[in-house]
């Protein structure tokens, strides 16, 4: 057996030097000597942000007032920007709107596949998802069983393939998963488990908060039924900014979605007192947009524009695999010792673009908790943001987790190097014992 060669920092920056997408950075805005890691939450801003802000608010709402609806085309915002993020996510240009929340597009395409199944498969009255989704997931498909007398079946990963035996799966009308999980980084076979679905008869939901602008996304090619998601993770669209919603065209004439406001009908400004839906995906709008956040968004698919002549998704998701293996590299080989664990799978296939370490439970500075929190919050004062994710508590099968997000389009390795020396001082140091890394404050 050979040896492993220590990785240098020298070796870091040689990997920036020889890759192609190092000239994608210059389109960011990033403060200086900050690194980045939390691109998952919240992505950078495209340095165009602030001169389309200035463009929207300035000359379209100060100028035009409420001409710009027709003369900066406010109006088909939410279709030209879906049109532009469809390529991203393997889907027609005229099948995307981006509109509202993640969790009021959810709300939307949920309740729409309840009708199909109750009308298809009318003894199949379980949603099933997974315990450890991103919570506001499950939250909206709480109240859509409350109102419409489904249940909710919470199930870890591994339980998945006995939930597609015919046996159980004659009571599922509706599987609802998160493509990458926002907690571990583990990435689900779209394509594997929607057919598996299918074969049984259920319809499938995705979300692709942790998957737009991540990694390559099929929608067509998997077959899928519906697919919500943000734009303010890995897509750059600004805080807040408005997420994504995508319905196959086998079922986007099917149903009125349950939010039927007047943007969603087939002729707003006829302003006809009988609700008549949009043909397509335009049925999934509701109400009034919010035309500055929508404007914005463009400045981050603009990068995605510009990323495409040098290769696109696909050598995106090349450059973030070989971050996420460079960090899970480093962490092991400079921080040994120091009870992290890894919450990410190693398999590329079933990788999103974030590492994710554990600490085990009594491990925190006063034997209480992980002390998960506490070092990245240390790490967090060093300069390199990442987050943390609280776990469910002693005797629960999850973890607490320190979170690393890496974005291929502004991440470069030697900033990996750099994050990886930093975590080693705080562990080394012992410096995230302090109290004043130890108070929790509200948005973790
Ligand atoms: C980030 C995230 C959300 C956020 O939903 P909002 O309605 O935009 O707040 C929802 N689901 C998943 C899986 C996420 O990762």
């Amino acid at each position: 057996m050979s040896t492993p060669t220590r990785i240098t920092q020298a070796d870091c920056r040689a990997l920036d030097a020889q890759d192609p997408l190092a000239p994608l950075r210059a389109h960011f805005h990033l403060p200086e000597g900050l690194i980045y890691l939390d691109g998952n939450s919240l992505g950078a801003q495209p340095k165009a942000a602030l001169a389309r802000a200035q463009q929207v608010v300035g000359q379209e709402w100060g100028q035009q007032l409420i001409r710009a609806w027709n003369s900066a085309s406010w109006i088909d915002l939410p279709q030209r920007l879906g049109a532009q993020l469809a390529p991203l996510i393997g889907a027609g240009a005229d099948e995307v709107v981006v509109t509202d929340t993640t969790s009021i597009n959810l709300y939307k395409v949920l309740h729409a596949a309840l009708h199909i199944a109750r009308s298809e498969r009318p003894q199949a009255r379980t949603i099933v998802s997974e315990r450890s989704n991103f919570p506001t997931d499950l939250y909206i498909a709480q109240s859509l069983c409350q109102q419409l007398g489904f249940e909710l079946a919470l199930i870890e990963p591994d339980e998945l393939p006995a939930w597609l035996q015919p046996e159980r799966a004659a009571s599922v009308a509706v599987l609802m998963l998160t493509h990458v999980n926002y907690r571990t980084g583990a990435m689900h076979d779209m394509a594997a488990i929607t057919a598996a679905a299918h074969a049984q008869g259920l319809l499938t939901i995705w979300d692709l908060c942790h998957s737009a602008g991540a990694v390559p996304v099929d929608l067509s090619g998997s077959g899928a039924d519906f697919a919500v998601g943000c734009s303010y993770k890995y897509l750059n669209g600004g805080p807040g900014a408005p997420a994504f919603v995508w319905v196959s065209p086998r079922h986007a004439d099917r149903f009125w979605q349950p939010l039927s406001g007047w943007f969603g009908h087939a002729a707003p400004f006829q302003f006809d007192p009988q609700y008549r839906p949009a043909s397509g995906i335009a049925r999934y709008l509701c109400g009034t947009q919010p035309i500055v956040s929508l404007s914005l968004l463009q400045c981050g698919l603009d990068v995605f524009d510009q990323a495409q002549a040098l290769g696109g998704m696909a050598a995106l998701r090349k450059k973030s695999l070989a971050l996420t293996d460079l960090f899970i590299a480093l962490v092991e080989q400079e921080c040994a010792g120091h009870d992290l664990g890894l919450a990410t799978p190693r398999e590329h296939a079933q990788r999103g673009s974030q590492v994710s370490l554990t600490r085990p439970w009594g491990a925190g500075a006063d034997g209480q908790d992980s002390g998960a929190y506490a070092i990245m919050q240390a790490l967090i004062a060093r300069g390199v943001i990442g987050d943390f994710r609280a776990g469910g508590g002693p005797g629960s099968a999850h973890l607490d987790i320190l979170r690393f997000g890496f974005t291929p389009l502004y991440v470069g390795f030697e900033d990996v190097w750099q994050a990886v020396a930093q975590l080693r001082e705080v562990l080394d140091s012992g410096q995230w014992r302090q109290p004043r890394f130890n108070q929790r404050q509200a948005v973790t």
